[in-house]
């Protein structure tokens, strides 16, 4: 549809502007990395439109900064697609536009998650007369790839096929668990294959695409045109092969395109959450994934996850706390793709409410997420090794890493209530698990009056009985301590 454009209102009414703007960041989503997305564009809206300007209004003033730097081109680009008289983007921080609905937008609502994750699925490129590929993610980095002793095979054999595409590592087999790097390490050596040689043709599909193409192909009758096509590929990558179980033309399909390409050299990357022998698919092909170079990709252990962390924590141009990063690196065991989205809650906490994340606060949201490794119902899927039980002073550090406060002021003077209460809990677990003295506890504490420290130690404990929020504090705090083992 065309826009006929009738001379707009001199001022449009706000719901007019409302559902403009709306209209705006739909053409906008595809284009934004999704966390971006909702970070950035949550309670906007457009607060006018007139003589050629639209005004953007921003709910905080570091959105600002943002905006113009990295959102004016594309805003003023849709905007102009739907209305050509503007000509350009005016922004206004206002900041009674947060939490607002009936101003500004409420973005998860209006684009919930499911409906992007299909879409990246759909964007294949043509590359030849009948040879599709997905789009390779830009993201997908060799070298941001962080590498430990989990993943360094992978990326080493990924390497060498970048620089040697069907050279000695053909095929190239990797294999592990969800969310560990795999497509990752896949679309980033296409990505590199392709900065090598721009004329390549590197195709990635998942299995599933695949599949869908033998069978659209089958029911047009064009095998015989799909199988030629196939061969003009240089470098076939196929995600998630475990997904060809039960498909006997696909895999009948598969073993003679790998085959074809397998004799001319061509490279060929497949990935798999299981070893070739584990899959349940004919022996043939599995014999033939089994040829070349295999590499396991697995958990990375804590000083990989922490360096993941700093990494995208960067790319997201957040710079938080080291204990706080430690402290996801610490409790994020499953994958790195569960790391990402404790990060990106971090994230949205800092922009949104311009709130510092603490060790509390991703702790909260770690419960919030489910993955809240000190909720007793909720196992982790990771076993620390057994810790040696703290000293005083590991206590005192664990409390202050955990409310944001010093080991310094808690054994100090001050009677501000942040520093109070996460006194009063250093008491408490100094009595509790190191079997310290009320009295030998109020010398440690500036030379306190032994029944101040029991009035503290009491008063905790009466808490606890009815505040479940605290008792998971403590709890947080003595796991950390080696006083309690994981769930
Ligand atoms: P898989 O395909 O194995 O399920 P992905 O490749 O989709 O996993 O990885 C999930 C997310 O974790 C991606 O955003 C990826 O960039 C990131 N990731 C995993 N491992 C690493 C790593 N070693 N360095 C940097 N990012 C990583
Ligand atoms: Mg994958």
């Amino acid at each position: 549809m065309t826009v006929a454009a009738p001379p707009a209102p001199a001022v449009a009414s706000d719901i007019t502007l409302r559902d403009f703007w709306i209209d705006v960041i739909r053409r906008l989503e595809p284009k934004v990395q999704r966390g971006l997305f909702i970070t950035w564009f949550r309670n906007t809206t457009v607060l006018g439109k007139e003589e050629g300007n639209l005004v953007v209004g921003l709910p905080l003033p570091m959105f600002l900064n943002w905006h113009m730097e990295h959102y004016r081109a594309i805003t003023l680009q849709e905007a102009q697609e739907l209305d050509p008289s503007i000509r350009q983007i005016v922004y206004k921080v206002d900041v009674g536009l947060k939490d607002n609905p009936e101003r500004s937008i409420d973005i998860l609502q209006l684009f919930p998650e499911h409906k992007r994750r299909k879409l990246p699925g759909k964007q294949e490129v043509k590359l030849a007369e009948g040879i599709v590929s997905k789009i390779l993610n830009p993201r997908y980095q060799l070298d941001n790839f962080i590498v430990g002793p989990s993943n360094r095979l992978a990326h080493a054999a990924c390497q060498a096929v970048a620089s040697q595409p069907g050279g000695k590592y053909n095929p190239l087999f990797l294999y592990g668990g969800v969310g560990l790097g795999k497509t990752h390490l896949l679309q980033a050596t296409g990505n590199a294959i392709l900065k090598q040689i721009p004329k390549a043709t590197v195709v990635y599909l998942t299995t599933e695409e695949f599949t869908n193409h033998v069978i659209e192909a089958i029911q047009h009758q064009k095998m015989e045109g799909l199988r030629r096509r196939y061969r003009q590929v240089d470098v076939l990558i196929i995600d998630d092969v475990q997904f060809l179980a039960r498909t006997e033309r696909t895999q009948e399909e598969f073993f003679h395109t790998f085959n074809a390409l397998y004799e001319e050299h061509k490279q060929i990357i497949i990935s798999a959450d299981r070893p070739p022998q584990e899959l349940q698919i004919e022996d043939r092909l599995t014999s033939r994934f089994a040829r070349g170079m295999i590499a396991d990709v697995a958990l990375p252990d804590y000083e990989t996850r922490l360096a993941i962390l700093i990494e995208k924590a960067a790319e997201y141009e957040i710079f938080l706390d080291m204990t706080v990063l430690q402290f996801i690196a610490e409790h994020t065991t499953k994958n790195i793709r569960e790391l990402e989205g404790i990060l990106m809650q971090a994230v949205a906490l800092y922009e949104l409410e311009q709130r510092m994340p603490t060790v509390k606060s991703i702790a909260e949201i770690m419960r919030k997420l489910s993955k809240d490794p000190y909720a007793a119902d909720v196992p982790t899927g990771f076993e620390t090794p057994e810790k040696r039980k703290a000293t005083f002073q590991e206590i005192l550090e664990a409390v202050s890493r955990y409310y944001s406060v010093s080991v310094q002021d808690m054994l100090g003077q001050s009677r501000v209530r942040e520093i109070l209460f996460p006194r009063q809990i250093a008491m408490y677990l100094g009595k509790k698990h190191l079997v310290m003295s009320y009295v030998r506890l109020g010398e440690v504490f500036s030379g306190r009056d032994h029944t101040t420290v029991m009035n503290a130690v009491e008063k905790i404990e009466e808490r606890m009985q009815n505040d479940p929020q605290l008792l998971r504090e403590i709890h947080a705090m003595e796991q950390e301590c080696g006083f309690v083992k994981n769930a």
